[in-house]
């Protein structure tokens, strides 16, 4: 690859800057899938920010397979992310699906998210390597390695080099048990073939909450700089992705177990 020596990335947050990277401490992004309503987001973000998280996510514009289905908030979804940054101190990660947005969405986001949906949509990864915010890349569902590095690299090429790769799971054949199989092997193999630090994503990659515990614990053991989870105050009314959302209370029990498999928290 041709772009690249930084083996971190910084991002400022409103409370200082927090560093992914395999030499510092695991970052976990913890929230809602979706953006529902302030109280929601606010009660979240502080919950999460109190077990120990350092990104609250959370999605404003939702790619979502049906057209009927829930399609997030969007601007007044920002304007909700902005409150709660404001009153938890976390920084924000949030996808961007149309680059027409990337201004409002840059002006709220600490970290800008490009969902495993639009890995290859090559003219928003240009337009995200324009611009100055991290950019969280997330695997295509049915990307190689190959592909998901070289995606990596339109942003990079295009002058931004703070990208963080997040592995979401790959399309199973299963659907029953699980969402996706999630490709554990990526964490020892993006370590020798790429700088960029990586996050693992286990709450897309199983699908249901009862499994994301064991894979979030796995995911450390392999190594992974980082860590995303969803998280809900109340997973059975969520507009989205509820079956694999975490209780506040289940996240606060989680934080306590990654503790103890290793690199600290
Ligand atoms: C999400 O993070 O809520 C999301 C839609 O993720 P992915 O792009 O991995 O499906
Ligand atoms: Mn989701």
């Amino acid at each position: 690859f041709r772009h690249g020596q930084a083996s971190e990335v910084v991002v400022n947050t409103p409370d200082g800057d927090v560093v992914f990277s395999e030499n510092h401490p695991l970052v976990v992004v913890a929230g809602p899938c979706s953006v529902e309503n302030e109280t929601m987001i606010v009660e979240t973000a502080k919950r999460v920010k109190a077990a120990g998280a350092k990104f609250l996510r959370g999605g404003a514009y939702k790619p979502r397979t049906s057209p009927y289905a829930f399609q997030g908030h969007g601007e007044s979804a920002l304007e909700l992310l902005a409150t709660a940054r404001e009153a938890s101190g976390l920084g924000i990660i949030t996808e961007v699906m149309d680059a027409g947005d990337l201004e409002k969405i840059a002006a709220v986001a600490d970290v800008i998210q490009v969902g495993a949906r639009n890995m290859q949509n090559f003219s928003l990864l240009k337009q995200v390597g324009a611009q100055s915010k991290p950019v969280l890349l997330k695997r295509g569902m049915a990307a190689t390695i190959e592909d998901w590095l070289m995606a990596a690299e339109y942003i990079l090429a295009a002058g931004n080099p703070n990208v963080i790769l997040c592995e979401r799971g790959i399309r199973t054949f299963d659907r029953q048990y699980t969402r996706n199989t999630l490709d554990l092997s990526v964490v020892p193999v993006l370590r020798k073939l790429t700088h960029l630090p990586i996050m693992i994503d286990p709450s897309h990659g199983v699908g249901w909450s009862e499994f994301v515990p064991a894979m979030a614990m796995a995911a450390i053991a392999a190594g992974t700089d980082s860590l995303m989870i969803e998280v809900h105050p109340n997973p059975a009314k969520a507009l989205s992705d509820g079956p694999q959302s975490l209780t506040p209370d289940r996240f606060d029990q989680l934080m306590s177990e990654l503790a103890v498999i290793g690199k600290a928290v």
